[in-house]
């Protein structure tokens, strides 16, 4: 678990990637984070109520489903890591449980987040209303418009939804506004933040806590076939339910991993946020990693039709491991998305959410490629959120 490329060092880098980019006040603020984090990984009471939390408030182990008619269908064994019968919906709860109880255990009494489609922002206000924290979760303009429902579901759970109506108003705005929000309040107040990015420790902290995934698929894939599978695919908008799944295979180096982004209308188009495929070096929301930017260093507006891969950045650990080769990074676009998702809730009786239908439908573009091979997909969530938009691509109002 040492190697330098699957841990951060010192300063937080993995590779040339990571690190700490923030104001003063903050960094003795991550300081503490870090050491409380070293000392809870290490401390086996604090692990086992994880455990608990994780199994009887979350429902975990989440199953490894074989995707039959799927399989027949593509001609590819397909197995899905099913992360929608999670709490809430997602993997997201994996995390925020997680930094929950570092948050009690840091004595904090409030909580803060920022969020794109609310995902994440209902995870934290869930587990604000398990442990007793006050909430407060940021969240673009734009998107309180296009996540209506998750808002009220914020709200029903008790979190104040901070509106931000600075720059493009998603979740790159909502991320910038809650770091700011941690500056003034660091003393009471603990960051829950939502992917494997930010300065460190959080890449570092998230993926640990997200690969629970890889760790239950790992073995739940073994104990059924007596062998690992050929192909890992997941999709990436920061990067946890990836790095998740991945990290527990990273050795294993006969296992094929592919990180599917989100090709929004196309590269070609500029409408997309394929980052690690057409991004390039840069700092965002106090890490360095690649970016979607122009010419001048600005940070690029970005799209997809899934909420949850609409952004610019993405967590530092998953450029280095572009750059090593460890794993594949592609995209497909919104179309593909969409006929992926049609397919799996056709198929399968199984309505994914429109960010993992990303990871399914690389499966699809690909199948002759990975004809009679195992293909293991992480099926991050669940798409109820998500019937909106594809209703409105239907042409149809509901
Ligand atoms: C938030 C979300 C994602 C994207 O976030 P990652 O950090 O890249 O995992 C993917 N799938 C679902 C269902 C999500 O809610």
């Amino acid at each position: 678990m040492n190697e330098p490329y699957f841990q951060p060092n010192e300063s937080g880098h993995f590779g040339p990637y990571g690190g700490r980019f923030v104001a003063e006040t903050l960094t003795s603020a991550l300081d503490q984070l870090e050491s409380l984090y070293l000392q809870a990984r290490e401390d086996e009471s604090f692990q086992s109520v994880l455990a608990g939390h994780l199994k009887d408030f979350s429902g975990r182990p989440t199953p490894l489903y074989y995707a039959e008619r799927l399989s027949e269908h593509l001609g590819v064994r397909v197995h899905l890591k099913r992360e929608d019968l999670n709490h809430t919906g997602a993997h997201k709860l994996n995390s925020t449980i997680g930094q929950a109880l570092l948050a009690r255990r840091a004595n904090k009494r409030r909580v803060i987040a920022e969020t794109g489609a609310g995902q994440h922002g209902v995870a934290t206000a869930t587990v604000a209303a398990r442990f007793g924290f006050d909430c407060c979760v940021y969240m673009g303009s734009e998107d309180i418009e296009r996540q209506s429902l998750n808002v009220y579901r914020m709200r029903l759970l008790g979190a104040e939804v901070v509106p931000v109506d600075s720059g493009s108003r998603t979740l790159k705005d909502a991320m910038t506004e809650a770091l700011r929000d941690w500056v003034t309040n660091v003393d009471d107040t603990y960051y829950i933040i939502g992917s494997a990015a930010g300065p460190h420790p959080y890449p570092m902290m998230v993926r640990d806590f997200q690969r629970v995934m890889g760790v239950e698929a790992r073995a739940q894939f073994m104990d059924a076939h007596a062998r690992l599978p050929d192909v890992l695919v997941a999709c990436v908008g920061g990067g946890s339910n990836a790095i998740g799944l991945f990290h527990p295979f990273i050795e294993d180096t006969a296992v094929r991993m592919v990180g599917v982004e989100a090709g929004g209308e196309g590269i070609a188009s500029g409408r997309h946020s394929a980052t690690l495929v057409a991004g390039r070096e840069g700092v965002l929301h106090g890490s360095k990693s690649y970016l979607l930017s122009d010419a001048d260093g600005q940070v690029s507006a970005t799209h997809s039709i899934s909420a949850g891969l609409d952004y610019p950045g993405v967590g530092p650990e998953h450029s280095l491991l572009k750059d090593l080769g460890r794993v594949e990074y592609a995209c497909v676009n919104d179309e593909q998305a969409l006929d992926a998702f049609r397919l799996t809730n056709r198929l399968e009786g199984i309505m994914p959410a429109l960010e993992s239908s990303h990871a399914i439908a690389w499966v699809v573009e690909n199948a002759s490629e990975l004809r009679g091979l195992d293909v293991l997909i992480n099926l991050s969530g669940r798409g109820d959120k998500d019937v909106q938009t594809v209703a409105k691509c239907d042409g149809v109002e509901i």
